[in-house]
């Protein structure tokens, strides 16, 4: 009896499952018709979400408030677009014969920050980035051999802009791109795209604009800028493929500047490596990351010049070998007390500051190896773990997880 009853009830789920419904918690929050639903399945429908942001209605104009927005797609053949729109305004509909092309209403939102940034001589190299959201109740879409797919990533590729290496290297402006800053206004202007984008920048900024002759810019639909407060945001977005960036040389009279080479993390959040096998366990703060190719000997001047730019130490400075670890050296500065590993790990080199250590020891669980990490940093830093994500490993049999606290 309990058999035929969990049957039916696994054939109810099928069937609500191949009608679309219940398997998008989408539709919870964005009014969709059924042909809608239908052309798109609930994978595509979840990233056309993902890639919206109600604002404004895209009928009327107003603000879109809290109600639910209705889906209206237009549909072009092997374009489409679809937007958000007031319930009363525009009903949900797949139209192959659009009654009103909705110029003027769309919204784009800038933040300009700055990127703190080391280079490969050690030097501080902060970058001004301009994250953009360009459309934010409209996303593009094209048809694939499948369906239909969201398209906003190979539209901004064929503007110039680039997936950045995780160390944010960015090598080449993109062409035909100019900024310009008035007053405490930044504007950016991408060649074949009909805004030029503005935000307001602080002074440090304008300047390091004006230094550089220039000024990345990070273009994505997948996020509101102003929502972006943390710095893994812009980590997780560029791990996704959703984050494009571009350096964009400021008009007229501009210099050619050195890629960037290294980024460090920011002061307002902390990012922290936990590596823990049966033998052993580490946590340390991430200070700095660099490019997985250079050399031992590069990697040890590299590191000195991280900790010590200010001024050069009175005792002499020895990487010595990690001993069960065929890719990590440490630094101990016997004046502050202090404990550095410089480690090889798959996705770069990092330097690390250690806040507890085991050795010949370890854990089980990665449960118990957490809690162990949390402690440690909450003791030493009085900071508290938010978040942990699975990082890159080491040379060494383990795992390793990031940790951001804050
Ligand atoms: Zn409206």
């Amino acid at each position: 009896m309990g058999k035929s009853k969990r049957a039916r009830g696994r054939r109810e789920r099928a069937g609500l499952a191949a009608a679309g419904v219940g398997a998008s918690p989408v539709l919870r929050q964005l009014e969709v018709d059924d042909t809608t639903r239908k052309l798109l399945g609930p994978d595509v429908l979840e990233r056309v979400w993902d890639n919206l942001w109600p604002v404004d209605c895209q009928t009327c104009g107003r603000p879109l408030g809290s109600e639910r927005p209705a889906l209206y797609v237009v549909d072009l053949l092997v374009r489409a677009s679809a937007s958000l729109h007031h319930r009363a305004c525009r009903a949900p509909e797949w139209s192959k014969q659009p009654r009103l092309a909705g110029a003027g209403h769309l919204s784009w939102k800038t933040n300009t920050l700055m990127l703190f940034g080391v280079s490969s001589t050690g030097e501080r190299d902060d970058r001004p980035l301009m994250v953009v959201n360009p459309n934010l109740e409209q996303v593009t879409l094209a048809a694939t051999e499948t369906g239909w797919d969201v398209a906003t990533v190979p539209d901004f590729r064929r503007l110039g802009l680039r997936t950045p290496r995780r160390d944010f290297i960015v090598d080449a402006p993109v062409a035909g791109a100019q900024a310009r800053i008035h007053r405490a206004e930044v504007s950016v202007r991408l060649e074949g795209w009909i805004d030029a984008w503005t935000g307001t920048a602080t002074r440090e900024v304008q300047d390091r604009i004006h230094e550089l002759g220039g000024l990345i810019v990070g273009v994505t639909t997948a996020a509101n800028p102003d929502d972006m407060t943390r710095y893994e945001q812009l980590f997780s977005l560029i791990d996704s493929g959703e984050l494009l960036f571009g350096w964009i040389p400021l008009a007229p009279g501009t210099e050619d500047r050195q890629p960037l080479d290294t980024l460090t993390v920011p002061d307002s959040v902390a990012s922290y490596l936990l590596h823990w096998g049966e033998r052993h366990a580490s946590i340390a703060q991430v200070l700095a990351i660099t490019d997985h190719t250079l050399g031992e000997s590069q990697v040890f001047d590299w590191a000195t010049a991280q900790l010590f730019s200010e001024a050069t130490p009175r005792w002499p400075v020895e990487w010595r070998r990690v001993g069960e670890d065929p890719a990590a050296w440490y630094l101990l500065d016997p004046l502050a007390a202090r404990f550095y590993f410089v480690r090889r790990h798959d996705d770069g080199w990092k330097l690390l500051k250690v806040l507890a250590r085991i050795s010949g020891d370890g854990f089980a669980t990665e449960r118990e190896a957490r809690e162990w990490a949390e402690q440690a940093v909450r003791t030493r830093t009085n900071q508290r773990v938010f978040d942990w994500s699975p990082a890159d490993g080491t040379g060494l049999p383990g795992s390793t997880l990031k940790g951001v606290a804050g």
